[in-house]
């Protein structure tokens, strides 16, 4: 195995200093379910691995009316999906969390690894993609937030730079009237990639429907926005002929690759078929908001 340098800082300041000193030879230690993965098959190799696992207040799930929902860097994709927090204001990342790997990699596995890892088939991205998260980073030259919608660029890549950390997820406080819902479609269901994924989000007025998003896994380069079909939407009730003809959009947004899990074909068609049922069950779900028991 590839020989490197193993740091442990303390704190969130000193991660960063370290992060500073050593930029694009270091690479940044969470749960380490991607990166062992990648240093033992040589495909990273740093000199210097950093690791954030003893930086205590990175740990937390917080979340208040006014400013939404904060997950910081440590927290782990199982605390994710079993968050008291999560499952009331945000069901659908609880969902998606729940989908990923088994119980024991989500146990060990980050919610920020898996946005900075930036895999086209991370589970947890188009959930969070249709909750309006923002990444907050923090480098040498102070901190910044990023929307996810403009976080990733390619596989594996996204606008970090080198010398800085992820810090926390945030996420806008859910609008009354709003109902979402994640599918993964994967060949076998627990332990495997999804072949493609569909998150939607439907908020209604009445019927009406006053705000939709969609986000699509495994079928781009990045996770994307379908934004013609979430145009198509909004200013009508959801009815199943309007989840048809925002599928056949959500369809012509998805550029899919051929590859071990599925042929570029049969993805865009689940795409069309995903999306329909995630978008009338979303509604399903906005609708029943506030007469659940
Ligand atoms: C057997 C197995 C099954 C898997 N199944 C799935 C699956 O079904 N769905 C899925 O989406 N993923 C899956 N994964 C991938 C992986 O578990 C997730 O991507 C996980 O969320 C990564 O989190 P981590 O904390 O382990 O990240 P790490 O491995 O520690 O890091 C991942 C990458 O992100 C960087 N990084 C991590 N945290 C930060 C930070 N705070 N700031 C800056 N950079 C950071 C690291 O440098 C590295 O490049 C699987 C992995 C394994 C081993």
């Amino acid at each position: 195995m590839h020989r490197f340098d193993y740091l442990e800082p303390a704190t969130l300041s000193e991660a960063v200093a370290l992060l500073a000193q050593h930029g694009a030879r270091a690479r940044v230690l969470a749960g380490g379910t991607d990166l062992l993965t990648a240093l033992k098959e040589g495909w990273e190799r740093p000199d210097w691995v950093l690791s954030i696992g003893r930086v205590a207040d990175l740990r937390y799930i917080r979340y208040d009316s006014r400013d939404g929902l904060r997950i910081g860097a440590l927290a782990t994709v199982r605390e994710v999906e079993t968050s008291p927090l999560v499952r009331k204001h945000y069901p659908v990342l609880a969902e998606a969390a729940g989908t990923l790997a088994s119980v024991q990699i989500r146990n060990l596995a980050t919610l920020a690894g898996n946005v900075c890892r930036a895999s086209p088939s991370g589970d947890t991205l188009p959930a969070l993609l249709v909750l309006d998260a923002e990444a907050r980073l923090v480098g040498p030259s102070g901190e910044r937030r990023v929307p996810l919608a403009r976080f990733f660029v390619g596989p594996g890549r996204t606008v970090m730079e080198p010398t800085e950390l992820l810090a926390e997820l945030v996420l806008p406080p859910p609008r009354p009237g709003t109902g979402a819902h994640y599918i993964k479609h994967s060949l076998r269901r627990a332990m495997d990639l999804a072949v493609v994924g569909v998150a939607a989000l439907v908020a209604l007025d009445g019927e009406t429907c006053v705000d939709a998003r969609i986000a699509l896994g495994a079928v781009a380069p990045t996770p994307i926005r379908a934004l013609a079909a979430e145009e198509q939407l909004v200013g009508r009730p959801i009815t199943p002929d309007a989840a048809e003809a925002a599928a056949d959009l959500a369809q012509a947004a998805a550029r899919p690759i051929t590859d071990v899990r599925g042929t570029a074909p049969y993805r865009r068609r689940m795409v069309h078929v995903l999306t329909r049922r995630c978008i009338l069950r979303a509604a399903e779900l906005a609708q029943s908001q506030g007469r659940l028991p």
